[in-house]
């Protein structure tokens, strides 16, 4: 097991679109429980394999926040089907730190996804894990959750997501 470097907003893998995972091997199932330690580490509750530099359609959920005494799961795949209702709930982001906004997203979720034994699963989630689960998907596709919030809103933060690119692309020049 290892700990893993989140990458930051403005570092332009978070903009790709994730490719799909065709074959569930050890090196996915290693990237799963590697990214379940980071994210425990880093005390998020959600983390896509875009935030460790993997552009694939991978993503970690920390449900024992939701359902007690759960392990976190790995989504692999993940697609949301269907939506209903809408919901106002506060965000935040590893690769965001330090912001936090009302997002609106749908309430409930029909999705599909392969869990880590390749077993696929077609059901609906509502509260905490439809919210996380859809912001690990926006990753996916290379969408953030400050793409989601008024311009308003966004503009109120503008020179704070221009500071944590502007570090972000520094840190990447210094690595190269
Ligand atoms: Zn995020």
């Amino acid at each position: 097991m290892a700990l893993l470097e989140i990458i930051k907003y403005g570092n332009p893998i978070l903009r790709q679109e994730a490719k799909a995972i065709k074959e569930i091997n050890n090196e996915i199932k290693t990237l799963a429980s590697d990214m379940i330690q980071t994210m425990q580490a880093a005390e998020g509750i959600g983390l896509a394999a875009p935030q460790v530099a993997q552009s694939i359609a991978l993503v970690v959920v920390d449900v024992g926040l939701i359902s007690e005494g759960e392990k976190p799961v790995a989504f692999i795949n993940p697609k949301v089907l269907a939506a209903e209702g809408e919901l106002v709930m506060e965000e935040g982001c590893l690769s965001v730190p330090d912001v936090r906004e009302e997002v609106v997203r749908p309430e409930k979720i029909h999705v599909t996804y392969q869990t880590i034994d390749g077993k696929t699963i077609d059901t609906w989630y509502d509260g905490l894990l439809a919210r996380v689960l859809q912001h690990e998907v926006d990753h996916l596709k290379g969408i953030f959750f400050v793409d989601r919030i008024s311009t308003i809103k966004k503009k109120r933060i503008k020179r704070e997501l221009k500071r944590i690119a502007h570090d972000e692309l520094e840190r990447i020049y210094q690595a190269a």
